[in-house]
């Protein structure tokens, strides 16, 4: 049992994927980089014991023995990173042989490994295998790079593994892969969203897992109840199958609605525009009837690469994207990287934080490194010039950080207008993802310098609250419906609405219809969510009235908790 995050279900063989083949880079580094290196490798010490002491939480929950066991083993794994003879050798080899740490790692690892295999004694001889383990969970923290296993799979497969970073989860193709689970993951890390854009069927948070499942096991994954069934027997594979062809066909279903337009009992229309993480996307906004892009997600270009994009790659990928939108808006959010999105190539600027949540990252990050931007917004305004095109800023906090974007798009305008470059005129809207607790409270001065806003809960309700999005024994924490949440969006809507600017909210909550009716009560007009998601809110805005939405959702914002929310709003459901 864990968290489903991503709709549907999804039954097939198994794929474990570990990390074992990773491409471990290997170069020399100079005497000046002894220091940063080993600040990398201590950052990823403490990253994967991080890991380890959440993963022996979970694993005192398991039922009888397993507990125990499980229990043992991170326990041992979690020693090895202890001041041992594994991270001093790392050390070592680093400041010695003048190497990276991945290398220093990997070359430890071996030696020890090596060491254990020769032991006479069973029980020594599978130490090895351990600290291998713990190797690869040192590699992967400091790669940030994905199984590379996941790019040739069998067609139907379930992927099964320990942790999917959003970079892992970009490369699975949801033409071959069926869904996946996996042991970590939060209520609303962007892995659950990539899985959401891509239509895969998920559950995150499950600690015991790779216990369970082998290579090849039928396992089956229900996105919507967090279930997962590792060999089922007959009867239970034939009652997820025809759930699971009952949900297709609702699909199906709901496909009739791709050209009937977002309009409420009442006769308001409302706008519905997709989110889209990844350029191929394109084709399932327009089959799912969106009428836009309302955020455009750039940093999955960074991921996955060695090196960063370009303004000239960025330019060609967004003009195919404003094209195949054939006229409507493309909305296009700049870099929104650090904390779980690390691209390999700005390893640089995103040293270890010790708090990446509120590092520097996002606009703070674009801001600091300005040709990282500049590429950007060149890139956008050259997009501009084949279709509308508007610009979304992350993370802002303070009217400043748009300002200062505002005179780099305009010194931006001035090179390509003097390249002859053909670029947006007039210049795109500029707007603010309001995020942040306190953009949201200043949402009215904040205004006065944007030209939209665009409402993020997924990290409103993060920071609001003080529960991180990503970490799953918080999870159950985790509520866009908290009365401090409901009333920062309450408080930025009407600032929007004085200040006579348009107001969307493209986190997670709009794209599910339980939320429609209070966000339309609380002044909400236009939503963004996973394209797929579109057809099933649509239908919800058809049955609603708005009068009444908004009338229930005053008594809603009369409560105290995200509980009596909750039942207020199933109440309503019911009702219309
Ligand atoms: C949000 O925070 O609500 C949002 C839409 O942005 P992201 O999920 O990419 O952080
Ligand atoms: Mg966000």
């Amino acid at each position: 049992m864990g968290l489903g995050v991503s709709r549907g279900i999804a039954i097939g063989p198994a794929h474990i994927a570990e990390s074992g083949g990773l491409d471990v880079p290997n170069y020399r580094i100079g005497d000046d980089a002894i220091e940063a290196e080993h600040a990398r490798f201590s950052g990823a010490v403490d990253y994967a014991r991080g890991q380890l002491v959440k993963l022996r939480k979970q694993a005192a929950k398991l039922p009888g023995s397993a507990a125990e066991e499980l229990g043992y083993l991170l326990q041992a794994h979690g020693q090895m990173l202890e001041g041992s003879r594994l991270v001093r050798g790392v050390e070592n080899r680093i400041r010695e042989q003048l190497i990276n740490a991945e290398a220093a790692v990997s070359q430890e690892v071996a030696e020890i490994a090596h060491i254990f295999s020769q032991m006479d004694d069973p029980y020594l001889a599978e130490r090895g295998r351990d600290v291998r383990d713990v190797g690869q969970r040192l590699l992967r923290s400091l790669m940030q790079t994905p199984y590379r296993a996941l790019a040739d799979l069998a067609e139907g497969t379930v992927v099964v593994a320990d942790e999917l970073t959003p970079a892992d989860t970009a490369l699975l193709d949801p033409r071959i892969v069926a869904g996946f689970v996996t042991a970590y993951g939060g209520a609303q890390d962007h892995t659950g969203i990539l899985a959401r854009s891509l239509g895969l069927p998920a559950v995150v948070g499950t600690p015991d897992l790779l216990e369970h499942v082998r290579q090849g096991d039928i396992v089956i994954v229900d996105g919507i109840a967090g279930e997962v069934v590792v060999n089922p027997d007959k009867e239970t594979l034939a009652r997820y199958e025809e759930r699971r062809d009952e949900l297709r066909r609702q699909t199906r279903k709901l496909e009739r609605l791709k050209n009937v337009p977002a309009t409420t009992r009442d006769d308001v229309t409302i706008g519905l525009q997709a989110n889209i993480d990844l350029p191929g996307e394109v084709e399932a906004v327009l089959d799912n009837g969106a009428q836009g892009i309302g955020l455009f997600r750039t940093e999955y270009l960074y991921l996955n690469r060695p090196d960063v994009p370009g303004e000239e790659e960025q330019y060609l990928l967004l003009k195919d994207i404003v094209e195949g939108m054939a006229g409507r808006p493309v909305t296009v959010r700049t870099l929104d990287v650090g904390n779980d999105k690390l691209p390999y190539s700005l390893g640089e600027h995103l040293q270890v934080s010790p708090n990446p949540a509120m590092g520097l990252r996002a606009i703070r990050l674009s801001l600091k490194v300005p040709a990282l931007l500049e590429n950007q917004l060149a890139a956008i305004l050259r997009a501009g010039a084949h279709g509308p095109v508007r610009i979304l800023l992350p993370m802002i906090s303070t009217a400043s950080e748009v300002r200062q974007v505002r005179a780099a798009l305009k010194k931006v305008a001035t090179r390509l207008r003097r390249r002859r470059v053909p670029f947006a005129d007039p210049l795109p809207p500029v707007g603010a993802m309001i995020e942040i607790p306190g953009a949201a409270l200043a949402a009215d001065s904040l205004a006065r310098d944007c030209e939209f806003f665009s409402i993020g809960t997924n990290d409103l309700t993060m920071y609001t609250l003080a529960i991180d999005r990503g970490d799953e024994q918080v999870a159950h924490l985790y509520s866009p419906l908290h009365p401090a949440v409901l009333r920062l969006i309450q408080f930025t809507t009407a600032a929007a609405l004085r200040a006579r600017i348009p107001v969307n909210v493209c986190g997670e909550m709009a794209g599910d219809e339980r939320m429609t009716a209070l966000l339309l009560g609380l002044g909400i007009r236009d939503l963004s969510m996973a394209s797929a998601a579109v057809p099933r809110v649509k239908q919800r805005i058809r049955a609603l009235d708005l009068n009444e939405a908004a009338r229930r959702a005053q008594t809603i914002m009369d409560q105290a908790d995200a509980g009596m929310v909750a039942v207020l709003l199933d109440d309503f459901n019911a009702l219309a």
